[in-house]
């Protein structure tokens, strides 16, 4: 591990809960955390099969309700293999979810929307 990666695993960034999803509009891309809710701040690592920790950091913040990256911290070049993802909620610190729950998250935010 880098220091740069020590030092982001104590930010309060960190360990957060996020859910990615896509709205109605297929352009914007929304994070969704079951505690804190919708359009939250986000920390994604990027991983590769293969790799023994991310290659790569991003930071996640909302920008007319679509999800962009804001800053980025690339730690080591990219490793071979198939990517994989983890995002985390900036506000609860907790991992909950990855690209693949994109539809049922999809059903939880058009429900918080709707209340
Ligand atoms: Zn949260």
């Amino acid at each position: 591990m880098t220091n740069i990666y020590s030092t982001l695993k104590h930010n309060h960034w960190y360990r957060n809960c996020i859910i990615n999803s896509t709205m109605a509009d297929k352009n914007k891309k929304v994070y969704f955390c079951p505690k804190c809710g919708p359009f939250i701040k986000v920390l994604k690592e990027l991983w590769t099969c293969s790799s023994e920790g991310p290659y790569k950091i991003e930071f996640i913040h909302h920008i007319n309700k679509n999800a962009e990256v804001v800053d980025e911290v690339e730690i080591k070049s990219r490793p071979e293999g198939e990517k994989v993802e983890y995002s985390y909620c900036g506000k609860c610190n907790q991992l909950i979810g990855k690209e693949e729950n994109m539809k049922w998250t999809n059903d939880i935010i058009q429900m918080e929307l709707n209340q």
